[in-house]
């Protein structure tokens, strides 16, 4: 079977084809454009933004895995409402306000094992880009400039031109509000408005502006992710990601603007194929700073939850599918987690480095079987833990030599390039702990075991079990 996606603009699962086919990296691999909208970085981003973020981290690394060259743009919202807004009370210049955000987000990126992106275009970055976009569709008659300088996008005008205005949802224009105009960026779900292009100076928006040929101002939001998706991937792109609530009004009127300017080649879109992630809820609420419910990645941790217990987690659901995050389910990640760790340690042992000549096939089968099928992690997930039983059981009766481990090994690292669960490397073992269990070790040489006894007591206080083996103490979380 192929890899099948769901796909918003046809509202079915359907087979993933690249749209230029004979675009090929040096490797020959097939090149796949991809853009998942970033993060508007005013503020530390919420663990709803992250399942997104991780998201669109499983799309790029399973196309991966499936042999092709991901080109994975994520833009990074450095100018919009809500940052100039922050800027004025914080006093502090854009730039600077936004660069502090910006590195957040990287780390919290990071803590999560997500890949880098391949290009995190900032939008301050590409004012010229934007302009040129705005003056296409003013030349063509489907925006126009207001009294005050600002630049509209014409909703009327734009389907006046045969395109078409509601393709990743459906829209009754009757019953809509038509031909209203809105300047904010995030606007009324139920209006069909025309919306901003372009921004005319007020005095409120500070140092923020810039020049352009209908006056001092800025660009609107949704302006920003068509100029720049279209900069770094071309006028058509094969996949365009984000949560579900972007995709009205926002991936709308990207479609809107993009397709609007007429850059396109004859009979392609924009983007060939929409992937919306679901939302998340906390606790089984949505998520808010008055029900206590309300995380961001750094809260998690410092609630001692670790990066790759919240990725497992987040990628344990499928991602069409609302999913309830809880605190509870990052201790039941924390316990499978444990299992597969204890599972991988005694192949590693057992394995004892022999090299595998391949993966073998019967994890990889059915992690493909269901990853193919719009990425059904569950099932995925699934087929990794019945695999676990099957090694204990295998390794507990003594039916497995060295190199059906390192073979059985080699399933788990081919098929974690998608999962990309970071190992319980020894390094996860805090300084302090490391030490504790050494100065056991001396008090076991100096035979005094009264001691010994007391610091394994102590590090079983703090979270951690000493093993003693063949090859001298191991930790391990309790
Ligand atoms: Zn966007």
């Amino acid at each position: 079977m192929a890899l099948q996606l769901y796909n918003t603009l046809t509202r079915s699962i359907v087979p993933f084809e690249p749209m230029f086919p004979d675009n090929r990296d040096a490797a020959g691999r097939q090149v796949v454009g991809m853009y998942c909208c970033g993060p508007t970085v005013y503020d530390y981003g919420h663990i709803g933004n992250f399942r997104t973020f991780v998201f669109a981290d499983l799309v790029r690394r399973y196309l991966e895995f499936r042999g092709y060259a991901v080109k994975h743009v994520m833009n990074i919202t450095d100018v919009e409402d809500k940052i100039i807004r922050k800027v004025r009370e914080t006093g502090s210049p854009l730039l600077e306000f936004t660069a502090k955000y910006t590195g957040i987000f990287l780390e919290d990126l990071s803590t999560l094992s997500c890949l880098p992106p391949t290009d995190l275009p900032r939008a301050t970055q590409f004012i010229g880009e934007i302009v040129a976009l705005i003056e296409k569709l003013v030349a063509r008659g489907i925006a126009y400039k207001t009294s005050d300088g600002s630049v509209y996008f014409s909703i009327e005008k734009y389907r006046g031109c045969g395109c078409n205005y509601g393709q990743l949802v459906n829209l009754n224009f009757d019953a809509m509000r038509v031909g209203e105009r809105v300047a904010n960026d995030e606007y009324d779900k139920e209006s069909v408005a025309d919306f901003a292009l372009w921004k005319a100076r007020v005095p409120e928006d500070g140092d923020v502006f810039w020049p352009s040929p209908w006056g001092e101002g800025r660009p609107g939001w949704h302006i920003e992710c068509s100029a720049m998706s279209m900069k770094v991937l071309g006028p058509s792109f094969d996949l365009h990601l984000g949560g579900e609530d972007l995709a009205f009004p926002h991936h709308e009127d990207e479609i809107a603007q993009s397709e609007g300017a007429g850059v396109q080649s004859p009979g392609r879109p924009f983007v060939k194929h929409w992937m919306h992630g679901a939302h998340l809820l906390v606790e089984g609420k949505k998520m808010s700073k008055s029900l206590g419910n309300f995380f961001t990645v750094r809260d998690l941790i410092a609630k001692g939850y670790t990066g790759r217990e919240i990725r497992f987690l987040l990628l344990s659901a499928a991602y069409r599918e609302t999913f309830n995050f809880t605190l509870a389910g990052l201790d039941g990640a924390r316990t499978a987690l444990a299992r597969l760790d204890e599972c991988l340690g005694k192949l590693t042992e057992l394995a004892a480095g022999a090299q595998a000549t391949a993966p073998a096939d019967g994890l990889v089968g059915r992690f493909t079987e269901a990853m193919d099928d719009d990425l059904n992690v569950s099932s995925a997930w699934a087929a990794v833990f019945d695999w676990v039983r099957e090694q204990n059981r295998l390794l507990a009766a003594g039916q497995m030599t060295t190199v059906q481990a390192a073979i059985e090994l080699a399933a788990w690292n081919r098929i974690n390039t998608v999962f990309g669960i970071p190992g319980a490397a020894t390094s996860e073992v805090p300084a302090d702990i490391t030490a504790l269990a050494e100065s056991r070790v001396a008090a076991k040489k100096a035979k005094d075991f009264a001691r010994a006894d007391a610091i394994r007591a102590e590090l079983k206080s703090l979270g951690w079990l000493v093993e003693d083996t063949a090859k001298g103490p191991k930790l391990k979380r309790v």
